[in-house]
């Protein structure tokens, strides 16, 4: 077995343990491979492994990696044992000038965190005619980070992006803080699946509202005992040696 898929199926029997935790179904979790900076040969023997949710943080790699495994797809399209095609993630921060290239390759948005970025999504899925899934990125760590709409106005955001044309909000995603501690982690969690419960209690975004996009290589099994249904994982996967497990 490849050391990649060797890492993957230990992944996966901590996230078969940490649902059985908590008493949830590994179907309602979604693995989301964060490819980044993986080399091409690796992104392929993921996929060969039959994992089709692929993740990017940045346009540039986005198009370019997306490129290259777009021709392997095609070369191999009559291989019974390579899918026919996978689904691109966009994980990270998105300036309003880059969201037409974004679109035209990826089948979700997870970062989402202003109006105005929502308006030139909507705004450009009109004109391509699509109608992207994006998830509201809400800062749930009480430390400050860049990124993700302050959690007192997340539902706001959520409640007018629900009102736009051409884009469907369908979770929301967060990002632990850097911190060592699992209590630290865990809290932040719990605080975006309480903002989650929130929305989905009020009806603001209907039936397809329902993924909650948390826990990435240092803290994917808390964040399935919270309640994630989508994981991002990348070095875990990618990288031996490299993680630092929390305490
Ligand atoms: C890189 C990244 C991940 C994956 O992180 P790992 O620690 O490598 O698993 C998940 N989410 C986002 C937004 C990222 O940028």
């Amino acid at each position: 077995m490849s050391e990649i898929a060797d890492r993957i199926n230990n992944i996966f029997d901590n996230i078969s343990s940490a649902s059985q935790r908590v008493g949830r179904q590994v179907q309602e979790i979604t693995t989301v491979i964060v490819t980044k900076t993986a080399p091409v040969e690796s992104i392929k023997e993921v996929i060969r492994l039959g994992h089709t949710n692929l993740g990017e943080n940045r346009v540039q790699h986005l198009k370019q990696v997306s490129a290259e495994i777009e021709e392997f797809l095609e070369a191999e399209k009559d291989n019974p044992e390579i899918p026919d095609s996978v689904n691109w993630h966009m994980i990270g921060h998105l300036q309003r000038n880059k969201v037409r290239q974004v679109l035209k390759r990826s089948s979700f948005v997870h970062s989402v965190d202003t109006l105005r970025l929502a308006e030139e999504i909507s705004e450009n899925a009109r004109k391509l005619d699509i109608v992207p899934r994006v998830l509201l990125q809400v800062n749930c760590s009480e430390e400050p980070q860049k990124y993700g709409v302050p959690v007192g106005a997340a539902i706001h955001l959520a409640e007018q992006i629900t009102t736009m044309d051409n884009i469907k909000l369908v979770g929301l995603m967060t990002m632990a803080p850097l911190a060592l501690n699992k209590d630290i982690v865990r809290a932040s969690f719990v605080r975006a699946r309480e903002i989650f419960e929130d929305i989905k209690k009020e009806g603001l975004a209907g039936k397809s509202f329902k993924h909650l996009s948390m826990g990435m290589s240092q803290d994917y099994e808390i964040a399935v005992e919270e309640g994630a249904t989508i994981l991002r994982i990348g070095s875990a996967v990618f990288a031996e040696n490299k993680i630092t497990r929390r305490i």
